[in-house]
């Protein structure tokens, strides 16, 4: 097991990380056949692995960023989801990837998928995300496509945060408690 300077464990490597793009990104091409894509990326977790997910993705494709004002079980009201750069019109009859850092109860992954469908027209929507803690789950949801299924432990790193901090690791941490 690697500790880190900062005192984390290093549960996924950068190394294993960029592997598993590679070969998610090969289902996502498969899945797509060529056909154009918008991916939205939700701020902020999910900006290292979307970045990095596009790169490898064949298909002319439009990215959109939203962001979520509050989390958990406040997430009734669709006003909580702001848009960034275009407008979320542009994916109406648009096929639609999701692009999330985590799905953890799966409460935020809900009331996304059920925005978008409420408010928009996408002619297929899909969910993504790099990590799943499939054992916290409190509803259905399961994603698409995922990276990596983790233990329910609190977890930073490419993207995910500690009170804003760690986003910046190439590596998924966690403290040891
Ligand atoms: P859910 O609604 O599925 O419970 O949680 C999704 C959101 O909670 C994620 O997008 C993320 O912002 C946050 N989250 C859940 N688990 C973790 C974790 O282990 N680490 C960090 N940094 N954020 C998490």
């Amino acid at each position: 097991m690697i500790t880190t300077a900062n005192n984390l464990k290093v549960m996924i490597t950068g190394e294993q990380i960029q592997e598993r793009i590679k070969t998610l990104a090969y289902e996502i091409n498969d899945y797509y056949n060529g056909e154009e894509i918008v991916v939205i990326c939700v701020l902020k977790g999910a900006v290292m692995f979307t970045v990095d997910l596009v790169k490898h993705l064949n298909m002319p494709l439009k990215m959109e960023f939203i962001k979520l004002s509050s989390y958990g079980n406040e997430m009734t009201s669709s006003g909580k989801v702001q848009s960034f750069g275009a407008h979320l019109e542009e994916i109406n009859g648009k096929k639609v990837l999701i692009v999330e850092d985590i799905i953890d109860t799966g409460l935020t992954a809900e009331f996304l998928i059920n925005h978008i469908k409420e408010n928009y027209k996408p002619k297929d929507l899909k969910f993504c995300s790099l990590l799943n803690k499939k054992a916290s789950r409190k509803n259905s949801i399961e994603p698409d496509y995922y990276g990596f299924e983790i233990d329910s432990k609190f977890v930073v790193g490419y993207g995910l945060d500690d009170e804003g901090y760690n986003r910046n690791l190439n590596y998924i941490g966690y403290k040891e408690v």
